[in-house]
């Protein structure tokens, strides 16, 4: 069956570097195991001396490899895996071959992407280089049909993200709010549309109409006065922070990140706003001049891996970018003592609070709710934009 395999060029890139991993995969995470999968190293164990090891470490109720020392107990002290080294790579579970690669199947379209949950992806986004997309057509091989999908939905979809990442990637760089100020406003046509049965081709066409280069303009020239009030932006940011540390969501949000001092900088930049707004300025027009392309990396991979939502699940449609904001912000006030301290912030740093919070949040769906519910009463989309620093 002939299918197409719409990817990144990072997937084409990415290479696991196993033992080097900073941070590896196999480390603090439950790592799933499904049903089928067990019943293979049941079946392994009859035949094969380590069968019997694999299964210690297994926990069959939870579905998951045990943990020991807060790493999967089937990891050596060098961040080996002993299933590859002593029965090969092709007896590894179906969520450690995978990782960090997500592949999404809308028909016969397979979407594929690496994840920033990884340190090694996630230093992409600080490489300077805009994230290219390529588009192959392959034949499995198999006669298996594609899955049925809403074929105009998809269409609709995919016209409105070609158009966001087109915008994210083209327009003039120094926009950054006024795009996320026309994402929101497209996540805002897609919901009312599909509201009303009239999400489809023709009607995203209709709305997209109105971006041309006059109507981007005009969107850039009034979202940028709002993010210039440097004031206003420093106690919102800060409010952000409050908010989140009286909901315990922060806790959780940096369990990855074992030396995070975001807590104590919060308060400590509450009772000095004008500091705190120096610094910001200072800190954003050094991250800016580095990695001029990581906020619109970071969006354009969001909006490559979440615009369509998984199983084309509408109840789910765009929650995941109000979000996204937020967890910008958390990554750069994390980065900004790390920059305080030492004048720089490298790429391996960088990348390394991005997978922290990005891991804490990809298994959370409560805590993904309680950053909504934090937002509820935050989302005009002006005072979001003032979260973007
Ligand atoms: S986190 Fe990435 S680089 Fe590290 S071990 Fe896992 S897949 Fe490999």
């Amino acid at each position: 069956m002939k299918k197409k395999y719409l990817y990144t060029d990072w997937m084409a890139d990415f290479h696991c570097v196993g033992a080097e991993c900073p941070k590896t995969c196999c480390g603090k995470w439950n790592i799933a195991i499904k049903k089928e999968e067990i019943d293979k190293y049941k079946e392994l164990a009859q035949r094969h001396p380590f069968g019997e090891k694999i299964l210690e470490a297994l926990d069959e109720e939870r579905g998951c490899m045990k943990q020991c020392h807060g790493r999967c107990a089937l990891l050596t002290e060098e961040g080996w895996c002993k299933i590859v080294l002593e029965c090969g790579e092709e007896h590894l579970s179906g969520t450690c071959t995978t990782f960090p690669r997500m592949i999404q199947e809308f028909g016969d379209v397979l979407e594929c992407t690496v994840e920033i949950a990884c340190p090694i992806v996630a230093e992409y986004l600080f490489d300077n280089k805009r994230i290219g997309f390529c588009l192959d057509e392959i034949d499995d091989g198999t006669e298996e049909k594609p899955q049925q999908i809403d074929l105009e939905l998809y269409d609709a979809l995919s016209l409105a993200r070609s158009f966001l990442i087109d915008l994210f990637q083209e327009y003039d760089a120094s926009c950054s709010a006024g795009k996320v100020y026309i994402l929101f406003s497209a996540v805002q046509a897609v919901r009312d549309m599909h509201g009303k049965g009239e999400l489809s081709r023709q009607g995203m066409q209709d709305w997209l109409s109105q971006w041309d280069e006059r109507g981007i303009a005009a969107v850039m020239g009034g979202v940028e006065p709002i993010m210039k009030r440097e004031e206003l932006k420093a106690v919102q940011i800060l409010r952000l922070g409050e908010l989140l540390i009286s909901s315990h969501a922060l806790e959780y949000i940096l369990s990855d990140l074992e030396d995070s001092t975001l807590k104590e900088d919060v308060i400590r930049w509450i009772g000095g706003i004008d500091d705190f707004k120096d610094k910001l300025r200072e800190f954003c027009h050094w991250r800016d001049e580095h990695y001029a392309l990581a906020l619109e990396n970071y969006f354009v991979y969001a909006l490559f891996r979440e615009w369509i939502p998984h199983r084309m699940n509408m109840a789910r449609f765009g929650k995941t970018f109000f979000i996204r904001i937020v967890m910008w912000c958390i990554i750069q006030l994390c980065a900004l003592p790390v920059w305080e301290r030492q004048g720089e912030v490298t790429v391996k740093e960088y990348a390394l609070l991005v997978m922290g919070i990005e891991r804490a949040l990809s298994h959370s769906e409560p805590i993904l709710d309680e950053l909504v519910r934090v937002l509820e009463d935050e989302n005009s989309i002006a005072k979001i934009l003032l979260y973007l620093i």
